[in-house]
């Protein structure tokens, strides 16, 4: 409520010092203390006095008044106690002492001097109590006062207390800019402050990225735990991801389980790409809430202002993208926005068409690759993986459709199929072998599960210790008392059973005491990273094998390739081997073969050494010499290095940038040259994309592209010239 107009309108302006001593009454008395007027006009005043001191005592609002100098000659007492001091303290004070101004900017400083001195009226100025330890705001009127004469003498006003409002006005602005969850900043204030960042920055030519995050699995924490713990997951989250990022505004919480980082002037792609990873790593540890331990991931997407897009559309709709694609890569990994993604995604859904027709169709098979044991080299079973030929693309990796069948539903048919198919073509072999047969975590989260298991066995008459179930650690991550359940349906079968894949997930030992597994499966790239020196990969596989020897457990390590990782995996005493240095997945007509010639041993063959991080790929690009362009392939590529055809007899020594489009340009030198091929050697390393390939740390700016038109003209050429020196293969 206001304070009542009337004493405003009351302009008297003589004796209010005086008057005001003796308290608000005073201001309506004569001087010497006796009412003015007749006696019903003295009522009248009278009645009036007492519902403004009511009022004044109502703490509803208050009243003030000045002398022509601005010092206070009235304040009401309560309010006066209010700022810790006694009325009588006060008066004489300058009336602007007792106040700050509104916001810390400055944008009022002068407001309230400025009027007084102005001698303006003003109503409801919000204004804070300069008082130490009264935190109240205040909002003031106040009117001048003149005599008869027309002479300044001074101000009336009142005044309210607008703390409540100005707190619940300032929580409602919090609440629009922030999530009152984590306390991050909500998705308005991070798209507003991502349209400004890049409209300055695209004015000083600066850089910007952005990271879209979105967390795997977190659907289920909050369907198995509810969402309380939900909720106290996202803001352990939140706080993880604070110490990784540092700058508190520049992380969002877009809703849900989304989340955005802004980073200003960065645009080093290996930078970004280790900053992912550290947050991939860090989200990925386990989070104990409220008692119960639990383990999610999380994809990242990244895109870069000014190369991957100008305005935050574009920007966020490429992170977005990214991430999409990060997420089919099998989750928990990040990807760079490029613009091959937007064919990328149109192909994944028409590869999603296309799988439902493909059983159908005849056009998915299985093969079966040999799991060997590493001291006899004797095959002692084989793992059923299974392959899709699809009509116009050819052959197409159970890494990129298994995610698709996934998602699209389409896992149960195909998982059910496969396991049928892997339990007929083993009850033709001669001999025990084994098969195993990959079930997906969807597969084992049905509850039919065991009893599709059980018919294929007895329609097959497969022995059901022949047949082995590799699952990953991802089973985990569910309702605990179904997975145990489902582990011991699955035992009462007399299956086996075998952890895939360990040592990419959160390899966590407990797994292995806990759950019935008959073998552990360790993953290629943790055998790989074993073989690099100073590695502790080797003592962590020494562990698992002992502790799996203690558990009656046997061991196979995945995808061994060289006669290096081969030795090293057997002083490490794994039991099986299974991988290119044995043999690649066969058709099941050569393994019929095998098998029929009694017992299958085979030599292993393979390079002498681990090429780390060397990808064979065929993929043109263009290569820049004398303001030329040529069209080049590559056929294999690593960090440091690559070997290309397409260009004759160039000269080692020469020097040439090669173009991988999107502004990514790379100096390269020849180091080896025959013919039709060269083997160069890069001036700059290329850094890891997040999904097994290879870019550039950095990109040449569009902007840079605009300024200097003459030295790029080369890089817009499509075709390329012929020269003298150099020669189209
Ligand atoms: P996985 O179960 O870990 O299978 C091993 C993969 O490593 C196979 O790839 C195999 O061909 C490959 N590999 C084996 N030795 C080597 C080696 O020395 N070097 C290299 N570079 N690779 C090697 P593949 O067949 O592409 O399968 C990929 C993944 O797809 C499998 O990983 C499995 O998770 C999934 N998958 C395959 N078949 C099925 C299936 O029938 N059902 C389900 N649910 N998933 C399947
Ligand atoms: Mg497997
Ligand atoms: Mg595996």
């Amino acid at each position: 409520m206001e304070a009542p107009s009337r004493m405003d309108c009351d302009d008297r302006g003589d004796d209010q010092a005086e008057d005001s001593q003796r308290g608000f009454l005073g201001m309506f008395s004569s001087r010497n203390g006796k009412p003015r007027g007749d006696a019903a006009a003295n009522l009248r005043t009278h009645e009036a006095l007492l519902l403004l001191r009511n009022y004044e005592e109502s703490g509803e609002g208050w009243f003030w008044s000045t002398d022509a100098k601005g010092r206070l000659t009235y304040i009401t007492d309560s309010v006066a106690q209010l700022m810790g001091r006694m009325s009588g303290k006060l008066l004489g004070t300058p009336l602007v002492d007792l106040f700050l101004p509104v916001d810390g900017r400055g944008e009022r400083q002068r407001t309230l001097p400025f009027l007084l001195t102005k001698q303006s009226k003003f109503d409801k100025l919000p204004l804070r109590s300069a008082f130490e330890g009264d935190d109240r705001w205040w909002a003031i009127s106040g009117r001048p006062q003149f005599d008869a004469s027309g002479k300044f003498t001074g101000y009336r006003g009142s005044g309210n207390d607008v703390t409540a409002q100005r707190r619940s006005a300032e929580d409602a602005s919090r609440l629009a800019l922030y999530d009152s969850l984590t306390g991050l900043a909500n998705r308005f204030n991070i798209s507003k402050k991502l349209d400004s960042t890049l409209a300055a920055f695209a004015q000083q030519q600066r850089s910007c990225a952005i990271m879209l995050l979105d967390l795997d699995r977190f659907k289920q924490v909050n369907d198995t735990l509810g969402h309380p713990a939900g909720d106290a997951l996202l803001k352990q989250v939140a706080e993880r991801l604070l110490k990784i990022v540092g700058d508190r505004e520049m992380v969002s919480r877009l809703g849900g389980d989304e989340f955005q980082i802004i980073l200003p002037d960065i645009e080093d792609r290996g930078k970004l790409g280790d900053m992912a990873a550290d947050i991939i790593a860090s989200l990925s540890q386990p989070y104990s809430v409220e008692g119960s331990r639990c383990i999610i991931g999380v994809s990242v997407g990244v895109a870069i202002a000014p190369f991957d897009g100008l305005s935050s559309d574009d920007l966020v709709r490429n992170a977005d993208l990214a991430l999409y694609a990060a997420k089919g890569n099998g989750r928990g990994r990040f990807s760079f926005y490029s613009s091959d993604l937007h064919q990328a995604a149109e192909q994944r859904r028409a590869l999603e068409d296309d799988l439902r027709d493909a059983l159908v169709r005849g056009e998915i098979e299985l093969s079966y690759q040999p799991v060997v044991n590493s001291r006899s080299n004797m095959v002692t079973g084989v793992e059923a993986l299974v392959r899709w030929t699809h009509r116009d693309r050819g052959m197409i990796s159970p890494a990129v459709f298994i995610p698709i069948a996934e998602e699209a539903n389409l896992i149960w048919p195909l998982g059910e199929w496969v396991l049928r198919k892997a339990c007929e073509d083993a009850a033709s072999w001669p001999g025990d072998m084994r098969v195993a047969v990959n079930v997906s975590p969807i597969q084992f989260a049905n509850a039919d599960l065991p009893k599709i298991v059980a018919q294929a066995l007895a329609t097959t008459g497969l022995a059901p210790d022949r047949l082995e179930l590799e699952i990953t650690e991802s089973v985990f991550l569910g309702d605990t008392a179904a997975t145990n359940q489902m582990f011991k349906a699955l035992k009462d079968l007399g299956v086996r059973l075998a952890l895939d894949d360990f040592g990419t997930g959160y390899s966590s030992l407990a797994y292995l005491q806990s759950a019935p597994f008959d073998k552990i499966k360790i993953d290629q790239s943790f055998v790989r990273d074993a073989t690099i020196p100073g590695s502790r990969n080797g003592a962590i596989i020494a562990a698992i094998v002992a502790l799996a020897e203690a558990l009656e457990m046997e061991t196979t390590a995945e995808g061994i390739e060289s006669l290096d990782q081969l030795d090293l995996i057997r002083k490490l005493n794994v039991s099986h081997v299974q991988g290119y240095v044995y043999s690649k997945p066969v058709p099941h007509g050569e393994l019929i073969e095998h098998a029929e010639a009694g017992s299958w041993t085979i030599k292993p063959a393979g390079p002498a050494r681990q090429r780390n991080d060397r990808f064979s790929l065929f993929r043109q690009v263009g290569a820049i010499h004398d303001n030329h362009r040529y069209s080049v392939v590559i056929r294999n590529l690593s960090t440091t290095g690559a070997f290309i055809e397409g260009i004759l007899e160039v000269p080692v020594g020469t020097q040439f940038v090669l173009d991988f489009g999107e502004g990514q340009l790379v100096t390269a030198t020849v180091r080896r040259s025959t013919k039709h091929q060269q083997g160069i050697e890069f001036e700059q390393t290329m850094v890891s994309d997040g999904n097994g390939g290879l870019c550039t740390r950095h990109r040449v700016s569009p902007y840079l592209i605009a300024a200097a038109i003459q030295p790029t003209s080369a890089l817009a050429l499509p075709s390329f010239t012929t020269t003298n020196d150099w020669k189209a293969a």
